[in-house]
């Protein structure tokens, strides 16, 4: 503890200051703090928990996965996962300590993941009938349990501390049951699950102009307001990710079609690798890099190969302090950390 050292380097704004000590106002930690004979800890007057560093060893400059799923059927092929195969992926990143977040959490760096565990993000792409499919039953919806969100939901209730959540990129078909896409939007929103966009016909965004950009990204936005209005549709995982040529990348994040505007925060590649901390000087939120979340044709940059790169140490895991208003870093990862992280305190060990 002697050797660690606080730097607050951006003061919050007096709003945020307010919103900061109402969230820490449990007597619990009043009394942990005045208990403090450290004057250090003081200072860190947003920490909900303090930890032991050298034992949890955080690192939130560490790598996180940002998963790609696209089918869940009976025959694995190269985009297509078993319901097994889903739920040992599930079953494995429980026990290896991941707990799924929500992706504009990953972008924004709101991250509240358990001291210890390391956030992982799960997308699906596509939005075919296997991602969320339902029947009725006695005039009652059910959601088939071999379907994602039905194996999503499964794994929920045998595993609440898995934070379960994912986000689901959707084209024009959403999911490919025209009478229940209002219930199966719902449903989404009131279970903490996301809804991104994959462009409202599948378009190559490589060989688009920025007018076919800003057009296939906006009619999406579109067609999924209609049943869930207002809801924000500020995540964009490119189709094929064929990425916009450079002179128009920005019409990726920001456009307008139809008097309908975007502005993403979040823009998903679809290789190949885990991606940069959120808090890393080089994250680019408009070009994350994705994982295949398969075994199949993976050319051994899957799950399971960064799964076991991440245990060798090989790659270096995000590991979370379980507070978002802090940075907790090894010393020797300064150096790459963004300087113009705003309202968070940094803490080296
Ligand atoms: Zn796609």
């Amino acid at each position: 503890m002697k050797n660690k050292s606080i730097i607050i380097f951006i003061l919050l704004t007096l709003l945020l200051s307010g919103c900061s000590k109402s969230n820490v106002s449990n007597n619990e930690v009043d009394s942990k703090m005045s208990d403090s004979t450290q004057p250090n800890e003081m200072k860190k007057e947003s920490s909900n928990v303090k930890i032991d560093y050298n034992e949890i060893k955080p690192n939130e400059l560490g790598k996180i996965m940002v998963l790609m799923y696209h089918n869940i059927g009976q025959d694995e092929s190269t985009w297509v996962r078993t319901p097994d195969n889903f739920r040992k992926d599930l079953n494995t990143l429980y026990e290896k300590k991941y707990r799924t977040i929500r992706l504009n959490d990953y972008v924004s760096g709101n991250i509240n993941t358990k001291a210890g565990f390391t956030p992982v993000v799960i997308t699906f792409d596509d939005g075919n009938e296997n991602n969320f499919r339902v029947f009725e039953e006695d005039g009652n919806i059910k959601i088939d349990p071999n379907c994602a969100v039905g194996i999503l939901e499964e794994f929920k209730k045998s595993h609440p501390d898995f934070d379960t959540t994912a986000t689901f990129f959707l084209n024009s078909n959403i999911f490919n049951q025209p009478e229940y896409v209002d219930y199966k939007l719902n449903f989404l929103l009131e279970n903490g699950y996301d809804i991104g966009n994959h462009t409202l016909y599948h378009t190559d965004l490589s060989k688009s102009n920025k007018e076919t950009i800003q057009k296939s990204i906006s009619q999406e936005i579109e067609v999924i307001n209609k049943y869930i209005k207002d809801y924000p549709v500020n995540t964009l995982a490119l189709p094929f990710g064929g990425k916009p040529q450079e002179e128009d990348y920005v019409y990726s994040i920001k456009g307008e079609y139809n008097s309908i505007s975007y502005n993403n925060t979040a823009v998903l590649l679809v290789g190949w690798d885990p991606y940069k901390s959120p808090y890393h000087k080089n994250f680019d939120f408009s070009k994350i890099h994705r994982v295949r979340a398969s075994e199949t044709n993976v050319d051994n940059v899957g799950l399971y190969d960064w799964l076991n790169d991440f245990d060798e140490n090989k790659q270096i895991r995000y590991i979370s302090d379980g507070d978002s208003s802090t940075i907790c870093i090894p010393k020797n990862y300064e150096d790459v950390l963004n300087k113009n992280i705003k309202d968070k305190i940094l803490i080296t060990y």
